[in-house]
């Protein structure tokens, strides 16, 4: 039991319409706030799934999400695959949707939202490419641009699906700064991840999966052989 939890979840199961089998299964997990909070686990074992349930995406079967601030705001990057990279827009307009949430989406921008997404655009090292279409930019620079989205919706809770595949590590360490300044003033960041070799450096507290938990404490609790074993190599059914 955590002190100070920022998202408190417990028995979750969620299955997708088409299918029976449950894709997470009894997931009981207390999130803290204030770390770098990593989500780990094979293919398949239902770490997209856990974070579009905590967004909202998806309806649990069973179980309970309970984020205790219920002013919270959420900033949700999806994994790379589900973005269409080919949406004719520029590098200044999807820094800006992340305003929509609360203006909505016919809200007129104004001169303090185009100066904020500028400023959170060079906070990543992008505001020279404002005016470039999303399509023509790598992916390190693409996940670059979403973060300063995720960071102009200024929100409490930031969950983050797979940021750093196909990102170079100059871009991996950009963001992992900022996100680690943003958790040491309070806020809730979670990042699903994939790569074993970064774990130890960028994350606190880890949670891994393998469709129901393994573990979820602090990376020099939880990330152990066994526990990798336990969710790489175990087959759960
Ligand atoms: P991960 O993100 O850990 O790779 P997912 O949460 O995407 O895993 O998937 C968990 C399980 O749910 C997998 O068995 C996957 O095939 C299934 N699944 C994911 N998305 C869908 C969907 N839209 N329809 C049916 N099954 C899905
Ligand atoms: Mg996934």
């Amino acid at each position: 039991m955590l002190d100070n939890p920022s998202i408190v979840i417990k028995d979750l199961s969620v299955s997708y319409t088409n299918e029976s089998q449950l894709a997470i299964e009894k997931v009981s997990l207390e999130i803290p706030s204030s770390k770098l909070v990593g989500i780990l686990g094979p293919n398949g074992a239902g770490k997209s799934t856990l974070i579009k349930a905590i967004v909202g995406i998806l309806k649990p079967n069973e179980g309970l999400i309970n984020i205790v601030d219920n002013n919270y705001t959420i900033a949700y990057i999806p994994q790379k695959e589900n973005i269409d990279w080919h949406f004719p827009i520029s590098v200044m307009e999807v820094a800006l949707m992340g305003t929509y949430k609360t203006k909505g989406y016919f809200g007129r921008l104004n001169q303090i939202d185009k100066k904020n997404a500028t400023k959170y655009l060079a906070q990543v090292g992008m505001d020279a490419y404002k005016y470039r279409k999303i399509s023509d930019l790598s992916g390190g620079q693409q996940q670059r641009v979403f973060i300063a989205r995720a960071l102009l919706q200024e929100p409490d809770i930031f969950l983050l699906d797979e940021p750093f595949s196909g990102v170079d590590m100059k871009t991996q360490a950009l963001i992992i700064d900022i996100l680690q300044k943003l958790a040491s003033n309070g806020k809730t960041v979670i990042i699903v991840h994939h790569d074993l070799q970064t774990v130890n450096k960028y994350f606190d507290w880890v949670v891994m999966i393998n469709k129901q938990v393994i573990t979820s404490a602090p990376t020099k609790v939880a990330f152990i052989e066994e526990n990798i074993q336990k969710t790489y190599y175990t087959f759960q059914n």
